[in-house]
């Protein structure tokens, strides 16, 4: 048996289409190469957008599929406590700072910095006396992480970051991490102790993941990934990214497109291996 572990960790925000099979088929078959195992994650932490159905229909097109997983899948929604103990020990660090803008605060101040609209947001804290009032009017805020903070932190090794990269055909290199693409990213949301990129480093470090295998569209996670593990200390695993299938206006599939979803290709008579074909694996 092998040390590879991977794991599949899909948002049940819809049914799952096309798009989330070819990813299925690129973590299981890399498994599979490799002697290794896939651990079941639904990414849960968004609760008004997730729901306990979509749950159970990825289940259900996943045993479609013919996909098994190794113990019970993990549900990040019964492990918010172990993501904020993440976002304190951060905090304690020195490298967070409450933020109460909105997206028209940051839009406003990336225009006023002269910043193309979109850049990635750096910013500051506000200074004590505004913070203590927006706290006692219970003004909503997010933590974010000071990538400032992070360099003084981490010294020169701040600058070392990296992590290997291995191709759909095995091939493997070295990149650069650049947390700058980035910014000062949410470590929590408004309406959530967590956001994805806690959430998920601090799982795939828990589960002990050795590869995250995900779509080009995650591609540039890795880069703030790599960031966190070190703040935490946790493994870099290694990252393959795999191409998007993509729908009839060129554009990555979204949930939307009904048609697409696996049940609905199911009760039009298709095969599972007919989805691997249409999903282009
Ligand atoms: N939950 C994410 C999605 O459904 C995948 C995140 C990941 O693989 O890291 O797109």
């Amino acid at each position: 048996m092998s040390d590879f572990l991977t794991r599949f960790a899909p948002s049940p925000t819809g049914r799952l289409h096309l798009g989330h099979a070819a990813s299925a088929f690129h973590v299981w078959q890399a498994a599979e190469r490799a002697g290794g195992s896939v651990l079941l994650r639904i990414e849960d932490i968004d609760q008004t957008r997730c729901k306990p159905d979509f749950t159970d229909g990825i289940l259900e097109d996943l045993a479609w599929l013919d996909f098994d997983w190794t113990g019970p899948p993990r549900i990040q929604s019964e492990h918010f406590a172990d993501y904020a103990r993440v976002v304190e020990r951060l905090t304690e660090l020195g490298l967070t700072y409450r933020c109460f803008r909105t997206r028209t605060d940051m839009a406003a101040e990336t225009e006023a910095a002269g910043l193309t609209p979109g850049s990635p947001f750096t910013g500051q804290p506000l200074p004590a006396e505004l913070e203590a009032e927006r706290l006692s009017q219970e003004a909503p805020f997010a933590w974010r992480l000071s990538l400032e903070k992070c360099r003084d932190y981490l010294g020169p090794e701040y600058d070392r970051l990296s992590f290997e990269v291995c191709g759909l055909d095995g091939a493997t290199r070295i990149e650069k991490a650049r947390p700058g693409l980035h910014g000062d990213i949410n470590l929590t949301r408004k309406d959530a102790p967590t956001a994805y990129h806690v959430a998920c480093t601090h799982d795939d470090a828990r589960q002990g993941i050795t590869h995250v295998i995900r779509g080009t569209d995650l591609e540039d996670a890795a880069h703030i990934h790599v960031l966190l593990q070190a703040l935490m200390g946790w493994p870099t695993p290694i990252y393959t990214h795999h191409p998007l299938v993509l729908g009839p206006d060129g554009h990555k599939l979204a949930k939307r497109f009904e048609s697409q979803s696996l049940a609905s290709l199911r009760e039009a008579g298709l095969t599972p291996r007919d989805v691997k074909k249409l999903a282009g694996v």
